[in-house]
């Protein structure tokens, strides 16, 4: 099966590089803004939007009065204005808002260039990018498969990465006849139905813990700023503090996706069915006590990342209803206990006095029902 998959490195560009994507992503700010503005007046003007097509011709009129639109990499520009045309796409569909001018200030900066010619590749620890030459990265893991496209990023704290595409191609893994029951730990990240906790990363908590504190400094920098009258973007130690917050906010962002990847990947390897509670994350982040959990390990995007590896792998995800009382049932007797408090860690069923830890015996269940449900389907 062909897929996409995608990759984010971090990208050591020289000074030189560093200015031309400055310039590029300058110019594909640009044109983005000068089409929305167009695109906006002639549909307060006509009741109709443009097109790509015709913007895209007008693109090359457009770099007739501006000649610094010709320096930098022009299939950057057309992404950027397919951006703008796809995101006007999405809005009359209503599934977003309306595109808005992009700024200066943002907090990340980028443009996107795509494949045509071989313009891109990747060799030993560079990257060839458009214009640029070759960018030397930090190649974590191998990329294999045809590069479809490239976003250049820079971050708040001043780094800069590259995201990569690419097609290629995935065989189904090896059938391994295992399932595996997952329940969504409140103490865990999470609880598999082999009896294994998955604990929450405790680097990851430590770290936020690192971030709040950080976070705190700054606003005790940006107050005291206030206090004396300095304007926050000349205020130096607040300039200081908001990059040192970036840098750790980013470091935070790509340990937690590094820890869900390896987990989801793991699980998919070794299990054909994979049964999960189908959890309404809304209706749970309303819960105040459930509230933290869940979005400090991000059980959503693990599910995510679960699903489509099940698809790459050919293995199979069963969702049961979040309503289905795994908690309160004997995994052994199918004695149903009754409601149980989110303190209660273990309890006694008492038919055949078994001894349940309580998220152990929750993912038990829920493989039981997930299995009973794929094999009725
Ligand atoms: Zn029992």
């Amino acid at each position: 099966m062909l897929i996409n998959k995608a990759y984010k490195f971090r990208l050591y560009p020289s000074k030189e590089q560093e200015i031309f994507i400055a310039k590029t992503i300058g110019c594909s700010r640009f044109v983005f803004n000068r089409f929305l503005g167009q695109w906006n007046d002639t549909y307060q003007e006509t009741g109709k939007g443009l097109t790509y097509n015709a913007c895209s011709a007008e693109l090359t009129q457009l770099k007739k009065e501006f000649v610094w639109l010709k320096e930098v990499d022009s299939i950057a520009l057309q992404s950027s204005l397919k951006n703008l045309a796809d995101s006007f796409t999405r809005f009359f569909k209503k599934q977003n808002k309306a595109p808005r001018f992009k700024s200066k200030k943002n907090q990340v900066q980028s443009y996107t260039t795509k494949e045509t010619n071989s313009n891109m590749a990747i060799v030993d620890n560079k990257i060839k990018l458009p214009k640029l030459g070759y960018v030397r990265l930090a190649k974590s893991r191998e990329v294999e498969g045809r590069i479809l496209s490239a976003t250049v990023r820079r971050n708040p704290s001043g780094k800069f990465f590259v995201s990569i595409v690419v097609e290629t191609d995935v065989q189904p893994l090896k059938k391994t006849e295992s399932s595996i029951g997952i329940d969504l730990g409140i103490t865990d990240f999470a609880v598999l139905s082999d009896g294994r906790k998955i604990d929450n990363n405790k680097f990851t908590s430590k770290m936020e813990k690192k971030l709040k504190r950080e976070q705190r400094k700054l606003s005790r920098r940006a107050l005291h700023a206030k206090n004396k009258g300095i304007h926050l973007f000349d205020a130096k130690n607040y300039q200081k503090q908001k990059r040192r917050v970036a840098r750790l906010h980013e470091r935070v962002m790509n340990q937690r996706d590094d820890f869900l990847h390896k987990l989801s990947t793991d699980i998919i390897k070794n299990h054909d069915v994979i049964c999960i509670e189908d959890l309404n994350t809304k209706g749970m982040l309303r819960n105040h006590k459930l509230a933290k959990s869940i979005s400090d390990v991000s059980w959503s995007a693990f599910v995510s990342k679960l699903e489509y590896k099940a698809k790459w792998y050919g293995k199979t995800i069963v969702k049961i209803s979040r309503w289905y009382p795994s908690s309160q049932i004997c995994s052994e007797c199918g004695h149903q206990d009754g409601k149980k408090s989110l303190e209660i860690r273990d309890w006694t069923c008492p038919i055949f006095d078994k001894h349940h830890d309580r998220d152990i015996n929750a993912s038990q269940n829920i493989l039981a029902e997930g299995l009973r449900t794929f094999h009725t389907a």
